[in-house]
Protein backbone atom coordinates (compact mmCIF):
# COMPACT_ATOMS: atom_id res chain seq x y z
CA UNK A 1 0.00 0.00 0.00
CA UNK A 2 1.28 3.21 -0.70
CA UNK A 3 0.74 6.60 1.60
CA UNK A 4 -1.57 8.16 -0.99
CA UNK A 5 -4.04 4.64 -0.53
CA UNK A 6 -3.47 4.69 3.02
CA UNK A 7 -5.15 7.84 3.00
CA UNK A 8 -7.69 7.14 0.96
CA UNK A 9 -8.48 3.89 2.86
CA UNK A 10 -8.64 5.25 6.33
CA UNK A 11 -10.52 8.50 5.09
CA UNK A 12 -13.20 6.06 3.74
CA UNK A 13 -14.10 4.58 7.04
CA UNK A 14 -13.95 8.06 9.40
CA UNK A 15 -17.27 9.38 9.99
CA UNK A 16 -17.98 12.18 8.50
CA UNK A 17 -17.68 14.79 11.09
CA UNK A 18 -14.47 14.01 11.98
CA UNK A 19 -11.44 15.54 10.94
CA UNK A 20 -8.07 13.51 10.03
CA UNK A 21 -4.68 14.96 10.78
CA UNK A 22 -2.31 13.08 9.35
CA UNK A 23 0.92 13.04 11.61
CA UNK A 24 3.94 13.10 9.29
CA UNK A 25 6.37 13.66 12.07
CA UNK A 26 9.88 12.13 11.18
CA UNK A 27 8.79 10.98 7.45
CA UNK A 28 10.30 12.60 4.23
CA UNK A 29 8.85 15.22 1.83
CA UNK A 30 7.90 13.04 -0.92
CA UNK A 31 5.59 10.93 1.78
CA UNK A 32 4.25 14.01 2.56
CA UNK A 33 3.56 15.19 -0.87
CA UNK A 34 1.95 11.65 -2.13
CA UNK A 35 -0.74 12.44 1.03
CA UNK A 36 -1.21 15.63 -0.08
CA UNK A 37 -1.89 14.72 -3.84
CA UNK A 38 -4.12 11.92 -2.22
CA UNK A 39 -6.59 14.90 -0.95
CA UNK A 40 -4.82 15.36 2.50
CA UNK A 41 -4.75 18.98 3.58
CA UNK A 42 -4.58 18.60 7.33
CA UNK A 43 -0.59 17.49 8.61
CA UNK A 44 0.40 17.38 12.21
CA UNK A 45 4.25 17.56 13.61
CA UNK A 46 5.72 17.59 16.89
CA UNK A 47 9.25 19.83 16.49
CA UNK A 48 9.32 23.42 15.47
CA UNK A 49 12.18 23.60 13.85
CA UNK A 50 11.18 19.90 11.32
CA UNK A 51 7.43 21.92 11.05
CA UNK A 52 9.41 25.09 9.73
CA UNK A 53 11.56 23.64 7.35
CA UNK A 54 8.57 21.17 5.93
CA UNK A 55 6.26 24.21 5.67
CA UNK A 56 8.79 26.15 3.47
CA UNK A 57 9.21 23.44 1.12
CA UNK A 58 5.61 21.63 0.62
CA UNK A 59 2.56 23.45 -0.65
CA UNK A 60 1.70 26.67 1.00
CA UNK A 61 -2.17 25.13 0.72
CA UNK A 62 -1.25 22.49 3.78
CA UNK A 63 -3.13 23.10 7.08
CA UNK A 64 -0.31 22.77 9.79
CA UNK A 65 -0.95 21.45 13.03
CA UNK A 66 1.01 21.93 16.42
CA UNK A 67 1.02 18.71 18.02
CA UNK A 68 3.69 18.22 20.42
CA UNK A 69 5.53 19.94 23.70
CA UNK A 70 5.65 23.68 22.16
CA UNK A 71 8.78 25.60 24.28
CA UNK A 72 7.82 29.48 24.66
CA UNK A 73 10.81 30.61 23.10
CA UNK A 74 9.71 29.01 19.60
CA UNK A 75 6.30 30.38 19.60
CA UNK A 76 7.82 33.02 17.33
CA UNK A 77 8.75 30.73 14.58
CA UNK A 78 5.39 28.86 13.92
CA UNK A 79 2.61 31.77 14.56
CA UNK A 80 3.01 33.29 11.26
CA UNK A 81 1.34 29.84 9.73
CA UNK A 82 0.28 27.35 12.27
CA UNK A 83 -3.53 26.57 11.35
CA UNK A 84 -4.05 25.05 15.10
CA UNK A 85 -1.75 24.31 18.08
CA UNK A 86 -3.47 21.58 19.88
CA UNK A 87 -0.59 20.98 22.74
CA UNK A 88 -1.11 24.45 24.86
CA UNK A 89 -0.42 23.37 28.26
CA UNK A 90 0.73 26.14 30.81
CA UNK A 91 -0.64 29.38 30.90
CA UNK A 92 2.67 30.81 30.28
CA UNK A 93 1.71 29.39 27.12
CA UNK A 94 -0.62 30.19 26.03
CA UNK A 95 0.25 34.41 27.34
CA UNK A 96 3.52 33.82 24.89
CA UNK A 97 1.15 32.57 22.10
CA UNK A 98 -1.18 35.60 22.87
CA UNK A 99 1.76 38.02 22.42
CA UNK A 100 3.51 36.46 19.05
CA UNK A 101 -0.37 36.34 17.73
CA UNK A 102 -0.98 39.90 18.22
CA UNK A 103 2.65 40.96 16.74
CA UNK A 104 2.09 39.07 13.96
CA UNK A 105 -1.46 40.45 13.95
CA UNK A 106 -3.28 37.41 14.10
CA UNK A 107 -6.10 35.17 16.19
CA UNK A 108 -4.37 31.65 16.73
CA UNK A 109 -6.73 28.93 17.56
CA UNK A 110 -5.48 26.39 20.08
CA UNK A 111 -6.81 23.66 22.35
CA UNK A 112 -5.86 23.12 25.50
CA UNK A 113 -4.25 20.08 26.25
CA UNK A 114 -5.62 18.02 29.16
CA UNK A 115 -3.81 15.49 31.31
CA UNK A 116 -5.68 12.30 31.40
CA UNK A 117 -3.50 9.62 31.56
CA UNK A 118 -2.09 7.05 34.19
CA UNK A 119 1.92 8.17 32.86
CA UNK A 120 3.82 10.56 34.39
CA UNK A 121 5.11 11.95 30.97
CA UNK A 122 2.24 13.37 29.41
CA UNK A 123 1.97 17.31 29.41
CA UNK A 124 -0.98 18.85 30.00
CA UNK A 125 -3.64 20.88 32.04
CA UNK A 126 -6.05 19.01 35.02
CA UNK A 127 -9.32 19.32 34.46
CA UNK A 128 -9.67 22.53 37.16
CA UNK A 129 -6.55 24.67 35.99
CA UNK A 130 -8.04 24.51 32.29
CA UNK A 131 -11.58 25.84 33.95
CA UNK A 132 -9.89 28.61 35.79
CA UNK A 133 -8.63 29.71 32.20
CA UNK A 134 -11.41 29.33 30.56
CA UNK A 135 -13.52 31.46 33.09
CA UNK A 136 -11.13 34.18 33.23
CA UNK A 137 -10.67 34.26 28.66
CA UNK A 138 -13.92 35.19 28.10
CA UNK A 139 -12.60 39.32 29.83
CA UNK A 140 -10.54 39.38 26.43
CA UNK A 141 -7.46 38.99 28.14
CA UNK A 142 -5.97 36.37 25.38
CA UNK A 143 -8.13 38.44 22.51
CA UNK A 144 -5.23 37.21 19.74
CA UNK A 145 -5.88 33.26 20.55
CA UNK A 146 -8.85 31.94 19.86
CA UNK A 147 -9.51 28.67 22.23
CA UNK A 148 -11.70 26.23 20.27
CA UNK A 149 -11.53 23.46 22.13
CA UNK A 150 -9.51 20.33 24.03
CA UNK A 151 -6.87 17.68 23.44
CA UNK A 152 -6.01 14.54 25.15
CA UNK A 153 -3.96 11.61 25.36
CA UNK A 154 -4.78 8.69 27.19
CA UNK A 155 -2.18 6.07 28.45
CA UNK A 156 -0.56 3.68 26.57
CA UNK A 157 -1.74 0.62 27.74
CA UNK A 158 -3.61 -2.61 26.24
CA UNK A 159 -6.47 -1.92 28.76
CA UNK A 160 -8.71 -0.32 26.42
CA UNK A 161 -11.42 -0.38 29.50
CA UNK A 162 -9.23 2.55 30.66
CA UNK A 163 -8.40 4.14 27.73
CA UNK A 164 -12.19 4.48 27.09
CA UNK A 165 -12.36 5.63 30.31
CA UNK A 166 -9.83 8.53 30.05
CA UNK A 167 -11.52 9.79 26.62
CA UNK A 168 -14.64 9.65 28.39
CA UNK A 169 -13.31 11.75 31.24
CA UNK A 170 -12.53 14.34 28.71
CA UNK A 171 -15.47 14.12 26.29
CA UNK A 172 -17.49 15.01 29.69
CA UNK A 173 -15.62 17.57 30.84
CA UNK A 174 -15.68 19.53 27.22
CA UNK A 175 -19.77 18.80 27.49
CA UNK A 176 -19.43 20.65 30.46
CA UNK A 177 -17.63 23.83 29.21
CA UNK A 178 -19.99 23.76 26.13
CA UNK A 179 -22.52 24.71 28.10
CA UNK A 180 -21.08 28.24 28.23
CA UNK A 181 -18.97 28.27 25.73
CA UNK A 182 -21.26 26.90 22.53
CA UNK A 183 -17.98 27.37 19.91
CA UNK A 184 -16.18 25.34 21.84
CA UNK A 185 -16.32 22.56 19.39
CA UNK A 186 -12.95 20.54 18.65
CA UNK A 187 -12.25 17.69 20.36
CA UNK A 188 -8.56 16.32 19.23
CA UNK A 189 -8.27 12.62 20.90
CA UNK A 190 -7.61 9.58 19.18
CA UNK A 191 -4.03 8.25 17.91
CA UNK A 192 -3.46 4.83 15.68
CA UNK A 193 -3.86 2.19 18.58
CA UNK A 194 -6.60 4.08 19.93
CA UNK A 195 -8.81 5.92 17.37
CA UNK A 196 -11.65 3.71 17.02
CA UNK A 197 -12.50 4.29 20.94
CA UNK A 198 -12.05 7.88 20.61
CA UNK A 199 -14.12 8.33 17.83
CA UNK A 200 -17.19 6.29 19.94
CA UNK A 201 -16.67 8.20 23.30
CA UNK A 202 -16.91 11.69 21.46
CA UNK A 203 -14.06 12.71 19.38
CA UNK A 204 -14.34 14.61 16.41
CA UNK A 205 -10.35 15.04 15.58
CA UNK A 206 -7.92 12.45 14.91
CA UNK A 207 -3.85 12.26 14.99
CA UNK A 208 -3.17 9.72 12.71
CA UNK A 209 0.18 8.47 12.25
CA UNK A 210 1.53 4.91 11.68
CA UNK A 211 -1.59 3.96 10.13
CA UNK A 212 -0.64 6.22 7.21
CA UNK A 213 3.12 6.28 6.82
CA UNK A 214 3.86 3.10 8.31
CA UNK A 215 6.52 2.45 11.92
CA UNK A 216 8.55 5.48 12.96
C1 LIG B 1 3.05 10.90 17.14
C2 LIG B 1 1.77 11.45 17.64
C3 LIG B 1 0.53 10.99 17.14
C4 LIG B 1 0.40 9.90 16.10
O1 LIG B 1 0.76 8.66 16.63
P1 LIG B 1 0.50 7.29 15.82
O2 LIG B 1 0.48 6.28 16.89
O3 LIG B 1 1.65 7.13 14.89
O4 LIG B 1 -0.79 7.41 15.12
C5 LIG B 1 -0.62 11.59 17.62
N1 LIG B 1 -0.58 12.56 18.56
C6 LIG B 1 0.58 13.01 19.07
C7 LIG B 1 0.54 14.08 20.10
C8 LIG B 1 1.79 12.46 18.64
O5 LIG B 1 2.94 12.93 19.15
Amino acid sequence: MTVGNNIKAFRAQLPAHVTLVAVSKTKPLPEILEAYNAGQLDFGENRVQELMEKQGALPQDIRWHLIGHLQTNKVKFIVPFVNLIHSVDSEKLLAEINKQAGKANRIIPVLLQIFIAQEETKFGFSFDEAEAILKNNPSGKYSHVRIEGLMGMATNTEDRSQVRQEFRSLKSFIAHVQEKNPDFRTLSMGMTSDWKIAIEEGSNLVRIGSALFGDR
